[in-house]
C-alpha cells in the first residue's frame, strides 16, 4: 500500500484572509479599550471598569502579536497566545469587581495559575499549543459568563445576561478549536486555514457583542442610580413627592379605565417642632427616618410611601376602597402609637394625625389630596386621630 500524506487542510477563501482579519481585530480591540478607559475616567462609582480595559488592551495586544507569528516563529505565537489569556483572565477580574463580589477561590488560585503554567509549559517543552491555549481559555471564558449570569443585580441585569451570551459563545468556539485540535491538528495549526479565519471572525462579532454588553451594563446600572437618586427622599429613603405624583398619575388612568378605584392617606407627625426644640433637629431627622421604616413595615406590600412635605408623608393604596384605607391608616395609626422611638439616650412617644380619601369621589390627583389634607386638618383638632373623606362636612 502506498502512503499517502493527508490533504492539507482547506485554504481560506481571499475574503477570509487571516492577516487582514486579524488585524482588524486588534485594531477593534483598541479602540474598544480607548472607549472602556475613557468610560472608566468619567464614571468612578463602579469597580471593574479599568481591569476591563486592561482585558481589552491585553486581548488587542495578543491579537496583534498573531501578526508577527508568521516572521517570528514560536516564541511570539506562545506570548499571544499568553497575551490573549490575560485578557480573558482579567475580563473573568473585571466583572467580579463590577458586581462587587470577590472571585471564586478556585479559580483565582486554582484555575488562572493552571492556565499559565499549562501555556508557559508548552514554551519550554516546544509542543503544539493549540489544545492547551483553548483548554485554558474555555474555562475562564465560561466562569466570566456564569458569573454574569449569577449577578442576579437588578441595577444591570439584562445586560449582564446579554454580555453573558458572547462570552458562553466564546467559550464554545474555543472548544469547538479544541476538538477540532486534537481530531484534525493541520486546520487549526498556525496559518491560512479556512478554520482559523472563521473563528477569528466569529470571535471579531463576539467582541463586539460582550464589549458593547459591558458599556451596555454600566450605562444600566448608572440609569438605575439615578432613577433612584431622583425617586427617593434623601432623609427617609422612601419616595419623594415627584416619584409619588407620577404613581397618582399612574393609579388615575388606571382608575379611569375602571381597573380599581385607590386611596390615599396623608400623614402629619403631632408636634413635630417640640421634637426639633427639644432635642435638636438631628433627633428630628432619626423620628422622620423612624418614622417612614415604621409606616413602611406597617404598609402592606402593594402600598407606597412617600415623603410629601417635612414631616408629613403620604401613602397610596392601590385597588383600596374608603373603608379599607381608613382601616390601613387606622393600623399604623395604632401601630406607631405603641412603639418607641430611641435615639441615642432619648425616648419617645410620637404619634401622627392623618386624613383619608379616595379616588372614586375626587377622581384628580390635586383634588385628592385637597380632600385628604381637609381631612387632615380636622384630624389636627384632637391630634393622633385619622379622619376619613366623608367626616369633613359632619
Ligand atoms: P402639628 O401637630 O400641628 O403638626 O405640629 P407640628 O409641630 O408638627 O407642626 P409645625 O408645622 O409647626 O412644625 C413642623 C416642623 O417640622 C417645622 C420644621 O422645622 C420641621 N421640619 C420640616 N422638615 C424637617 C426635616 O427634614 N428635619 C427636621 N428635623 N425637621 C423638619
Ligand atoms: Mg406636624
Ligand atoms: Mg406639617
Amino acid at each position: 500500500m502506498i502512503f499517502q500524506p493527508p490533504p492539507p487542510p482547506p485554504d481560506a477563501p481571499s475574503w477570509l484572509a487571516l492577516g487582514p482579519m486579524t488585524l482588524m481585530i486588534g485594531i477593534t480591540f483598541l479602540m474598544q479599550a480607548v472607549i472602556i478607559l475613557t468610560s472608566s475616567f468619567v464614571i468612578r462609582e463602579y469597580r471593574g471598569v479599568k481591569v476591563f480595559f486592561l482585558s481589552t488592551l491585553f486581548l488587542s495586544a495578543g491579537f496583534f502579536l498573531i501578526l508577527f507569528h508568521p516572521q517570528f516563529g514560536f516564541a511570539i505565537g506562545i506570548t499571544s497566545n499568553i497575551a490573549i489569556y490575560t485578557g480573558n483572565m482579567l475580563m473573568y477580574l473585571a466583572i467580579c469587581q463590577f458586581r462587587e463580589k470577590p472571585p471564586q477561590r478556585w479559580i483565582l488560585y486554582g484555575l488562572i495559575p493552571l492556565g499559565y503554567f499549562a501555556l508557559l509549559l508548552t514554551f519550554f517543552l516546544r509542543i503544539p499549543i493549540n489544545v492547551i491555549t483553548e483548554l485554558a481559555n474555555i474555562p475562564i471564558s465560561a466562569a466570566s459568563a456564569y458569573t454574569l449570569i449569577r449577578s442576579n443585580n437588578k441595577t444591570f441585569r439584562l445586560s449582564a445576561y446579554l454580555t453573558a451570551f458572547p462570552l458562553f459563545l466564546y467559550a464554545l468556539v474555543s472548544l469547538i478549536k479544541m476538538i477540532t485540535a486534537l481530531v484534525s491538528p493541520a486546520e487549526i495549526a498556525p496559518g491560512q486555514t479556512a478554520t482559523n479565519s472563521l473563528s477569528i471572525l466569529i470571535v471579531y462579532i463576539l467582541s463586539f457583542l460582550w464589549v458593547g454588553g459591558f458599556i451596555f451594563m454600566i450605562s444600566q446600572r448608572l440609569q438605575f442610580h439615578l432613577n433612584e437618586l431622583a425617586m427617593n427622599d434623601m432623609l427617609t429613603r422612601v419616595r419623594n413627592r415627584r416619584a409619588m405624583h407620577e404613581l397618582l398619575d399612574y393609579e388615575l388612568r388606571r382608575a379611569e379605565r375602571r381597573v380599581k378605584d385607590f386611596s390615599v392617606i396623608l400623614l402629619d407627625v403631632d408636634h413635630f417642632k417640640r421634637v426639633n426644640d427639644t432635642y435638636g433637629h438631628d433627633t428630628g431627622d432619626e423620628v422622620l427616618t423612624w418614622m417612614a421604616a415604621n409606616l413602611q413595615l406597617s404598609a402592606r406590600v402593594e402600598d407606597t410611601v412617600a415623603r410629601w412635605g417635612g414631616e408629613e408623608f403620604l401613602i397610596l393604596l392601590p385597588a383600596t376602597a374608603l373603608e379599607e384605607a381608613v382601616d390601613v391608616a387606622e393600623r399604623m395609626r395604632a401601630h406607631i402609637e405603641s412603639a418607641t422611638f430611641a435615639f441615642k439616650d432619648v425616648t419617645l412617644k410620637i404619634t401622627f394625625s392623618a386624613g383619608v380619601s379616595c379616588s372614586k369621589e375626587h377622581p384628580d390627583v390635586d383634588e385628592l389630596c385637597k380632600i385628604a389634607d381637609q381631612a387632615l386638618y380636622l384630624a389636627k383638632h384632637t391630634r393622633n386621630r385619622v379622619v376619613s373623606q366623608e367626616q369633613i362636612t359632619e
